[in-house]
């Protein structure tokens, strides 16, 4: 790297911030289409999506165009205490898309500041800071949102101003409910929802947060229909439900335009983030008048839903819609699960191939056992990368490979990455003992 920009970066920014490739590090210099290319002029094929962060393709006209008019205008007048067109226009969008009746928005500018307004929302509409939480969740980078989330590499701290009570995690392949049928993986999970309920609290709760399908805590989710039978419990006693949509949201599932939906729940609070800004700092919560709007704070968030951020995000959803990206996520989703479940019995070192749409896990282990095996999901994921496929990594034990690419990705596209993921996790199978 000529300017050593990785040294530089080294020295002023934290040393904990992670770098893919460190030994050969990666600067995004342009995209297009589901493609990018780094600061020495190779060319990628991103099944990342940044970090499900480019949702509907690099350089997309529609999304340059409206952010550009926005700019033309001179407003780039970020204040809460005059109206703003576009917010309006895209809290009305979405509302409309939520699925949540009668739904109000409110605009932030990261995930982790929408699910810590969202635990906000709940405790004091509740007036109790008693939260429920999955095991092996990820929900953000503030004291709270760490604080609800049960992944030891991503929690930087213990000191948590909620109490949290944990609940075991969808996980199929290790842990108390790994390798139950789906209907006994939801008595299970109901069974100990009532067993925490009995044992860690008063009964005040305030809220269940979950995610739909773990992210960071490597694509794995709980059975079709388990929020929903965990829901039926809090509404006994008026528990709140939120989902944190972050990486689940749009149609990225293919099959549901909300993570929720494969639940068979309405939540109370839903929270979203990363790819409705498509690279612009976007996301908020949405939920039901009744919740939203009894909450005793007056606040505002002084980014939050800015003209530029929401320009964009009106873009997004607007070409996600015209274009029905959800179905092009199930139909690519399907050419990616199919080809690698087809491909999974030749390897010794693929225990799972999960997910569904275009959030797709695959996880390593030790042949024949259920060790996690991070040096070879570090290798299969260099070997993506020496032949031009961008993927993630994940997982409690950093033993999964995570795929979240655009939800425009081709059919070709995916058969091309397909083809690159099926030959690295080969050529690495075949060094395992
Ligand atoms: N919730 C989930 C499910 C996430 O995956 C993330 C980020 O990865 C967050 C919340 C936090 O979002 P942000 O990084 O925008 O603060």
């Amino acid at each position: 790297m000529g300017d050593d920009l990785l040294a530089r970066h080294r020295a002023v920014l934290p040393s904990w911030v992670p770098i893919y490739y460190p030994d050969d590090p990666i600067e995004i210099v342009s995209g297009s289409g589901r493609r990018v290319v780094d600061q020495a002029g190779r060319g990628y094929l991103d099944f990342f999506g940044g970090v499900l962060t480019n949702m509907i393709g690099y350089d997309v006209a529609e999304v340059r165009e409206a952010v550009e008019r926005q700019l033309a205008t001179g407003v780039v007048h970020t204040s809460t205490l005059y109206l703003i067109r576009q917010q309006v226009e895209l809290a009305e969008k979405i509302a409309r898309v939520s699925g949540i009746p009668d739904a109000r928005v409110f605009f932030t500018n990261s995930g982790s500041e929408a699910n810590e307004t969202a635990l906000l929302m709940a405790s004091n509409l509740r007036r109790s800071h008693q939260i429920l939480a999955i095991r092996n969740s990820y929900h953000g980078r503030t004291l709270a949102t760490m604080g609800v989330t049960g992944h030891r590499g991503w929690s930087a701290s213990s000191l948590n101003p909620l109490s949290v009570s944990w609940l075991h995690s969808g996980d199929r392949v290790r842990g108390l409910l790994a390798g139950l049928s789906d209907s006994d993986h939801i008595d299970a999970a109901v069974e100990d929802l009532r067993e925490v309920l009995a044992t860690q609290t008063a009964g005040d709760v305030a809220a269940l947060i979950a995610e739909p399908i773990q992210g960071v805590g490597g694509f794995v989710h709980a059975p079709d229909g388990t929020l929903g039978a965990l829901k039926k419990v809090l509404d006994e006693t008026g528990i709140l439900l939120i989902s944190d949509e972050v990486q689940t949201g749009w149609g990225r599932t293919g099959e549901h335009f909300w993570g929720y939906q494969a639940h068979g729940v309405v939540p109370d609070l839903l929270t979203f983030a990363k790819g409705i800004g498509n690279g612009f700092a976007l996301a908020g919560v949405v939920g039901r008048a009744e919740v939203i709007n009894a909450v005793p704070a007056v606040s505002f968030s002084t980014f939050g839903g800015n003209p530029i951020s929401t320009a964009a995000g009106n873009a997004v959803l607007d070409y996600l819609l015209d274009h029905d990206l959800q179905a092009n996520a199930a139909r690519t989703g399907a050419i990616l699960l199919d080809g690698l479940r087809a491909a999974q019995p030749r390897f010794k070192i693929l225990a799972e191939v999960r997910g569904r749409g275009l959030m797709i896990g695959l996880e390593f282990v030790r042949p024949g056992t259920r060790e996690p095996d991070a040096p070879a999901t570090v290798r299969v994921f260099d070997e993506c990368r020496r032949n031009g496929l961008l993927v993630g990594k994940g997982g409690l034990y950093n033993n999964v490979l995570r795929m979240g690419p655009p939800l425009t990705l081709t059919e070709d596209e995916a058969r091309e990455g397909l083809g690159i993921l099926v030959n690295a996790i080969a050529t690495v199978d075949a060094e395992a003992v």
